[in-house]
């Protein structure tokens, strides 16, 4: 029996699903961010259904970020459970600061590099800097691997590593019955950002474009999710739903039109990236700059591979123009 446990955030998305698995062992699929209401709630979602933090065997985490691994170590240290990852999410886990502070390296160099402003990039980092409290890290017990499974006394669970949204997104298919453990890789209201992150192995990004091409891996993946035989996901956010290719191919349809209306952007005139995503979205490609320049940059690398767009490089500054 899997039961979904809505868990508030600080964060624009909302709550998070975490997955409570009522089998041997007693599993939790996703923590919520590292705050106190956010561990006072799942502790009121398990008593709703007769458990408690102690109870809990094994904590399984979907992918690298805070709000879904941020209480891994405390809930870990209070219950004792096994931790279970992917091979290439575990040293994140273990590490999560460290990783961050990598990461938002990556960030900084790839907004400075794309048209985005000194100071808003400072003021970007501050924030992520800030929000690094609400994740957490534990040593992890198990490493799973992509085509590998994980075992219950009651039922059995594929492993599929589907890098895109995050390097490390992991999804968990149950073939007895259809259902796909699917965290933030497939979520029905919103589309799943292709966040670009430093690579951590496997098929999470190999550079192109001086750059991991997040939005290609990302539709590689959907492509593989595609033609499972899913009957329901279980996402990471929002709620269970069926005809999971529907789903995808909307998303497909949609980057299309974004990538066609980028590309008659850069018709126009050669812009760069942080332009582009003004054009779009206006002021909220300042206020969330990286969010919006992976956006951008995710169709660009689209258009590139396409022969339809060029990057030149312009003391510095990336300038987008017609291939
Ligand atoms: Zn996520």
């Amino acid at each position: 029996m899997i039961h979904t446990l809505p868990i508030p955030t600080p964060f624009a998305v909302g709550r998070v699903n975490c997955l409570l698995i009522e089998d041997d062992p007693l599993t939790l699929v996703d923590t919520g961010p590292n705050s106190g209401k956010s561990l006072a709630e799942l502790e009121d979602g398990l008593r709703e259904h007769g458990h408690k933090v102690e109870d809990l065997e094994r904590i399984v985490i979907t992918h690298q970020h805070n709000d879904h691994l941020g209480l891994v170590g405390v809930l870990a240290d209070r219950s004792g459970a096994e931790v279970c990852a992917l091979d290439h999410l575990a040293p994140v886990i273990e590490g999560f600061g460290s990783h961050a502070e990598a990461n938002d390296e990556l960030a900084e160099a790839l907004m400075l590099r794309h048209g985005i402003p000194r100071d808003v990039v400072t003021a970007l980092r501050a924030v992520s800097r800030a929000f690094r409290g609400w994740g957490g890290s534990a040593p992890v017990d198990t490493q799973l691997h992509d085509g590998g499974e994980l075992g219950f006394a009651g039922l059995t669970l594929q492993v599929f590593h589907r890098p895109g949204h995050s390097p490390s997104d992991t999804i968990f298919f149950d073939p007895a019955t259809g259902d796909l453990l699917g965290g933030d890789h497939l979520i029905k209201h919103i589309s799943s950002n292709p966040l670009i992150s430093r690579p951590l192995g496997g098929r999470s990004g190999e550079p192109g474009n001086g750059r991991p091409r997040a939005l290609l891996m990302y539709m590689d993946s959907l492509r593989e999710t595609r033609e499972m035989p899913v009957r329901r996901v279980l996402p990471g956010h929002g709620d269970t739903f069926g005809d999971h290719a529907a789903v995808i191919d909307e998303r497909f349809e949609m980057h299309e039109r974004r990538a066609r209306k980028i590309a008659r952007l850069i018709a126009q005139r050669p812009r760069t990236a942080h332009e582009i995503a003004q054009a779009i979205w206006g002021n909220v490609a300042v206020t969330q700059a990286y969010l919006t320049l992976c956006e951008v940059l995710g169709h660009v690398d689209l258009l590139v591979e396409r022969g339809e767009v060029a990057e030149t490089d312009r003391g510095g500054i990336v300038e987008l123009h017609p291939a």
